[in-house]
């Protein structure tokens, strides 16, 4: 028999999740290639990931699986002959999607095709152009001044043509059908806060839950940002309607606080059990309305889905200044941050595997809970007198309508001892669950 979803801990888990971050750093990605592949292959080592190859030219709603994009070299040697910028170095230094270029120019052509960030000129800038074929290179705006007139060698030694988009999936099976979503972009090539730390946290907390014995079947997607949302949608239009709630993990690294943008919905149940586990844990948080823009909460709340898919964050994109630079690298991120999203995860799990409906048994006045040896300790202890409070609330509250989360939400008090003081009122026959369809 399975442990409890109950009773899962992931303590002490940070490390490992470093230790696949590091693996996964030097890679480079996008959003197709092997550098996607080889991300796929080493989380299949952790998980049962099922990896999924989409043809480029696959109309997917309004878009179209571009053509596949790998890079094996790039530099830029100055009239000297010295490699003054070598995608060997940094994978940031290539414009992601460049098309392949050989040629020489001068400097000031050359000045054309560089990005780099006067206001932060130590850091290299994350570029890409998917849709619009081009070619560029990044660096740090303190070495580009160091260029001087003359002519330029250049090369990227990559190839765009017809392959395929990869994406992985990683399906644990629960009791009911109604599933529940994480999603993570795994297109960003040497950048840990965007990117590795959603998908470290997703990892293990799929490992984590393939363990236990589950109410809800979880869906783990791990795929190319924007372009592989779009793409799974449209591969997977019947399982999306059974998704009853998701969280898009991202910027999960980085020791800032907690950061949760709800859904388009705004109150659905996903919304409000972050917000209670939040509350509960006394994390320092702030919760956000949806806004059209961001990851891919985007396609999930579409208004052809309009799924109740929120994103949990600690500090949101491009809120940072190491954002989308060379600086976020893996010293942004403290395993203390880490861990305490695994951790912030996992709550949230058991509170939607928690979350019931239950009806009084014995609604006209209150029951006598003393005879069924319900009243509590009555020590004069808070303790004593909040676990009868929850009591009452249950009761209360319990009219077929009112959830556990409901419960927690009016009363202020924690979930854990919402869903205990239910579990006990059960076991004493004043309380009995109402069975819910497989959407809420
Ligand atoms: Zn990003």
């Amino acid at each position: 028999m399975s442990p409890d979803i109950l009773e899962l801990s992931v303590a002490d888990s940070a490390g490992e999740m470093r230790r696949l971050m590091t693996e996964l750093y030097p890679i480079c990605r996008s959003i197709t290639g092997d550098g996607v592949r080889r991300t796929l292959e080493t989380i299949r080592q952790l998980v049962p990931l099922e990896i999924i190859e989409v043809p480029s030219g696959t109309p997917v709603f309004d878009w179209t699986v571009p053509n596949e994009w790998n890079i094996r070299d790039a530099f830029i040697k100055d009239p000297r002959g010295e490699k003054v910028v070598d995608f060997g170095e940094h994978n940031l230094h290539v414009v992601g999607y460049s098309v392949p270029v050989r040629q020489t120019l001068a400097l000031d052509e050359l000045q054309e095709r560089l990005h780099s960030l006067p206001e932060q000129p130590d850091v290299i800038p994350y570029r890409t152009s998917y849709y619009n074929e081009t070619w560029g290179f990044c660096l740090s705006h303190d070495r580009r001044n160091t260029l001087e007139e003359g002519e330029y060698e250049v090369v990227i030694d990559s190839s765009l043509e017809p392959g395929h988009l990869t994406y992985g999936e990683v399906v644990l099976p629960g009791e009911s059908e109604a599933e529940i979503l994480i999603s993570c972009h795994v297109c960003h090539p040497s950048l840990a806060n965007d990117n590795l730390s959603g998908l470290a946290v997703a990892v293990f907390l799929a490992r984590a839950l393939g363990a236990v014995e589950r109410r809800y079947t979880y869906r783990f997607l791990f795929i190319p940002g924007t372009i592989g949302s779009i793409t799974w949608l449209a591969r997977n239009e019947e399982n999306a309607q059974r998704i009853r709630a998701g969280l898009v993990a991202a910027n999960l690294g980085d020791p800032g606080r907690f950061h949760y943008k709800r859904s388009r919905q705004g109150d659905a149940e996903i919304d409000r059990a972050v917000r209670v586990a939040l509350r509960d844990a006394g994390e320092d948080h702030r919760v956000e309305d949806f806004v059209p823009f961001g990851y891919d909460e985007r396609q999930y709340c579409s208004p052809g889905f309009d799924l109740a898919v929120g994103s949990l964050t600690r500090t949101p994109w491009g809120r940072y200044p190491e954002y989308h630079t060379s600086a976020d690298n893996l010293d942004l991120v403290t395993d203390e941050s880490l861990q305490g999203s695994l951790e912030m995860y996992l709550e949230v799990v058991k509170i939607l595997e928690q979350n019931r409906r239950f009806r009084n048994l014995n609604p006209k006045c209150e029951p006598q809970l003393g005879k069924r040896g319900l009243y509590g300790s009555l020590g004069g202890g808070t303790e004593g007198r909040d676990q009868q409070l929850a009591r009452l609330w249950v009761l209360n509250l319990s009219d077929g309508e009112h959830t556990l989360l409901d419960i927690a939400e009016r009363s202020g008090m924690g979930f854990v001892r919402i869903a205990e003081a239910a579990e006990a009122l059960v076991d004493a026959d004043l309380l009995e669950e109402v069975e819910e369809g497989v959407r809420a």
